[in-house]
């Protein structure tokens, strides 16, 4: 027979724990180690009728819960809200934050994705937005209008790396009453924790870096704040239905808990690739904020901690041609788009972007991944000739 015994609950204060046992519960019944997926879309009602915590899967499902948890464990945050992808999560924070007539301001080298969701639908609800270089303040104070709701900042940026200085961001916007957002995707929170230096929400594509094996497609928005808008999002993930797949949270939730192994290799990797990238005669110029000579280094280094991230862009010599060639021509790294998995890919940007292309003919941007950094330098060499 077993025995009763009393049981102390130790609390995880280093991420690696966190990032295992975070948001995890114990007192399934059947005692699994790893969470089951409940595929079911619907559950029973208590006896007397009433509702219980779990009740249909669109407004909530274990696996979700379990999945949210874990990330404002890790985040540090009061809240995590977990959306079917990247762009369902920053729609949210978008139709919650602003209304028709509203002013928005979002980096000049913003995710096209996010330019092209403002652009292409807000536009219809009577949303105007600036795109400015977030690399000098004086250029944010000036785009800001009376009807400017929101500043939604990216950095390290996609896909030129350029960095913001969140705090005078913060400073700013606090200034003149407007919520501020962080897509913080490139830098997880294992190198940068926005909330922490007052940004109001932060968003990641959990597709990226929190998967890590490029096979789910996620997105998160993380708050400290308690207050309407914040409750709207919540109901708004509920309502609006952009929700995860339980078997998509359960992947996540299992991806999660080697985030801090993955990408410290990841990260370690791209900065001495961009050493040897930064020294070769076929590179025009590097991206890379963890390199001495990167714009916004002195920046990077004050508000980032335990590295510069993975992604690495550069400008190949020539043009166009001399770009699309050189991807061609490498071999473990893929050309294909999307970024954060264990494998290292890299991206032709301009001919992603649809049809408001910005970046340069010759950009590659390249996402790093944990193969061993030797093999990785000899499939550039080769590929840079
Ligand atoms: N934010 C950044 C910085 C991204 O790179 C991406 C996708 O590439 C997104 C947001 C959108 O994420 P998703 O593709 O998961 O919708």
């Amino acid at each position: 027979m077993e025995q009763k015994v009393n049981k102390k609950h130790t609390k995880p204060n280093h991420l690696t724990t966190i990032a295992v046992h975070g948001g995890t519960s114990s007192d399934d019944k059947d005692r699994d180690i790893s969470q089951p997926i409940h595929l079911s879309t619907t559950f029973e009602r208590n006896k007397d009728g009433s509702i219980p915590p779990f009740n249909y899967t669109r407004a909530n499902n274990p696996n979700r819960e379990s999945v949210e948890n874990k990330i404002s464990a890790i985040e540090g945050s009061a809240a995590a809200i977990a959306f079917a992808s990247g762009l369902a999560a920053i729609n949210a924070l978008l139709e919650n934050t602003l209304k028709p007539g509203s002013h928005l301001i979002i980096p000049d080298d913003c995710y096209h994705g996010t330019r092209s969701l403002i652009e292409t639908f807000l536009k219809r609800w009577d949303v105007q937005f600036s795109e400015v270089d977030m690399t000098g303040i004086a250029n944010v104070e000036a785009a800001i209008q009376p009807q400017t709701n929101l500043i939604l900042i990216e950095t390290p940026s996609n896909p030129q790396l350029k960095i913001t200085n969140i705090r005078e961001i913060v400073s700013l916007a606090k200034k003149h009453g407007i919520t501020t957002a962080c897509d913080n995707t490139f830098a997880t929170p294992l190198l940068q924790k926005p909330l922490e230096m007052g940004i109001d929400y932060v968003m990641y594509s959990s597709t990226k870096f929190f998967s890590g094996h490029s096979d789910i497609l996620g997105g998160v928005l993380t708050t400290n704040l308690e207050d309407e808008t914040s409750s709207r999002i919540r109901e708004y993930q509920k309502t609006a239905g952009a929700v995860p797949s339980p078997f998509d949270c359960w992947l996540l939730n299992r991806s999660l808990s080697t985030l801090p192994l993955r990408f410290p290799v990841q990260c370690a990797n791209a900065a001495a690739l961009a050493v040897f990238l930064d020294k070769h005669s076929n590179v025009e110029k590097v991206f890379y904020p963890g390199l001495p000579t990167h714009v916004n280094h002195a920046i990077a280094k004050q508000q980032m901690q335990n590295g510069f991230g993975s992604i690495v862009s550069i400008l190949v010599k020539g043009g166009q041609q001399q770009a699309l060639q050189f991807a061609g021509k490498l071999s473990l790294f893929k050309h294909a788009t999307s970024l954060g998995g264990v494998e290292s890919l890299v991206e032709h940007r301009r001919s992603a972007e649809g049809n408001h292309p910005l970046s340069p003919e010759n950009l590659i941007r390249i996402s790093v991944g944990i193969e061993h950094i030797d093999d990785l330098m000899e499939d550039m060499k080769q590929a840079l000739g």
